[in-house]
């Protein structure tokens, strides 16, 4: 590549590694109505009417606002309100998706994660008319049995009437579905894609379940590999799925991820492609630049200034569900931190962006190259290509199906590449 056209392009990428503010917004709802058998997310069983749930809400829209009056979420393009189960909050949410609305009108997408059993009509009508433009549930299958063992509150009746419902309302719609799991079948596997489409929804994220440390599933099934878990299996749900739903025109656009045309989440792909983005809640994280970070610490002085080589600072919030709840500010909120050197951020970045489609293109790749050396990066890029991991589409290095159904050796190559150990604080 010509010499002035690589200073182009690295210039492109570096303008997003030093944007001052945060361009994407996570607003975290840490209540289910009850734990799901498999969950390790950052959620806790809460009664439908406990108070804590509008504290905590006030205490998200308050803390939303500080944030945009330091100028911490100038140029917003995304938001998105997950958890948990945000449906949970009823009127409450659409409040705080209304408030997000408000600060920035010129957001060009608005999420909220939604439960089957709590998104009403009532509630998809005010989501509507505050300003969201996409709804994301949490479906996981539409077999009555599979949803049994998975400890789900609704039944596979409930979930597509919902679903037909959230379509009706005008917002674009997304259908989460879990593979491998316990009672499924290929037929039954297909069957549940099948239905989603046949609701109409423009995007679907399709999961092998991961049995995690601690969970009711965990105790149940233990490390043993169950045969309907096993990575054979997986594979071959992953591979069902992509058939099913290119065949319906939905294609591929991330590991987990397909959308009709126009109809990809751009929240998501923020998170993949170094757009900083701030998390604000119980378990939240967040991805700052320097700029932005410092930003946040005129908000939080009790975090510490980020030395001099670091340029990418990640946070997640420890703040227990009640002291959110009553936070004031950010002052009265923990954090663990992770602090990036340049190199280590490019590195993250060349990970993060393997799991899309598309892989990475020539402003990261040649940033990377700085960055990491050439010899380093080449040697990296070749161990990939020669194993049948990624492949180059043109300019563009991409991931390969066997780069996905093997991504922690992708990733792990592109990651052993950071220099050092991440600095955490
Ligand atoms: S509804 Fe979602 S967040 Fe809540 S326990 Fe189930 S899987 Fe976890």
């Amino acid at each position: 590549m010509a010499r002035a056209t690589c200073g182009i392009y690295e210039a492109l990428w570096l303008a997003r590694l030093h944007h001052g503010s945060a361009r994407s917004l996570y607003l975290h709802i840490p209540f289910c109505v009850r734990k799901c058998a498999y969950c390790d997310f950052s959620s806790w069983a809460t009664a439908r009417h406990d108070p804590l749930l509008g504290a905590y809400a006030s205490a998200l829209s308050r803390l939303t606002w500080q944030a945009h009056d330091a100028g911490l979420l100038q140029g917003l393009e995304t938001a998105y309100i997950g958890g948990g189960t945000p449906t949970m909050l009823g009127d409450e949410l659409a409040a705080l998706a209304g408030g997000v609305r408000e600060l920035a009108p010129g957001l060009k997408e608005l999420t909220c994660e939604a439960n089957p059993d709590s998104l009403t009509d009532r509630l998809l009508g005010r989501l509507s008319a505050a300003g969201c433009t996409r709804l994301s549930l949490g479906v996981q299958s539409l077999n009555d049995r599979e949803l049994c063992e998975l400890g789900r509150l609704h039944d596979a009746a409930l979930a597509e009437e919902r679903l037909r419902a959230a379509v009706a309302s005008g917002m674009d719609v997304s259908c989460d579905l879990m593979c491998a799991i316990p009672e499924q079948t290929e037929m039954s596997w297909e069957r549940s894609l099948h239905t989603a489409l046949s609701c109409g929804v423009g995007h679907l994220s399709v999961y092998p379940l991961q049995i995690e440390e601690g969970t009711p599933f965990d105790e149940r099934y233990g490390a043993s590999e169950q045969p309907w878990n096993d990575s054979s299996v997986q594979a071959a749900r992953m591979e069902a799925a992509g058939r099913v739903l290119s065949e319906a025109g939905l294609a591929r656009y991330e590991v987990a991820s397909y959308a009709k045309p126009g109809k990809e989440c751009l929240h998501n792909k923020a998170y993949w492609t170094a757009v900083p983005y701030l998390g604000i809640g119980t378990g939240a994280s967040s991805m700052l630049t320097r700029e932005a970070y410092e930003r946040l610490v005129s908000l939080a002085p009790q975090l510490p200034q980020a030395p001099g080589d670091i340029s990418r600072i990640r946070l997640t919030c420890t703040t227990s569900r009640d002291a959110v709840a009553s936070a004031k500010s950010f002052a009265d909120l923990s954090f663990d931190l992770e602090m990036l050197s340049p190199a280590q951020a490019a590195a993250e970045d060349l990970m993060l962006g393997m799991r899309m489609v598309q892989g990475v293109g020539p402003g990261l790749l040649v940033h990377a190259r700085t960055q990491l050396g050439s010899a380093a990066l080449d040697e990296a890029v070749d161990w990939c290509v020669d194993r049948g991991l990624a492949s180059w589409q043109g300019q563009r290095l991409a991931p390969t199906e066997q780069g996905w159904l093997l991504g922690n050796e992708l990733y792990g190559r592109l990651w052993d590449l950071a220099p050092d150990e991440v600095l955490e604080a």
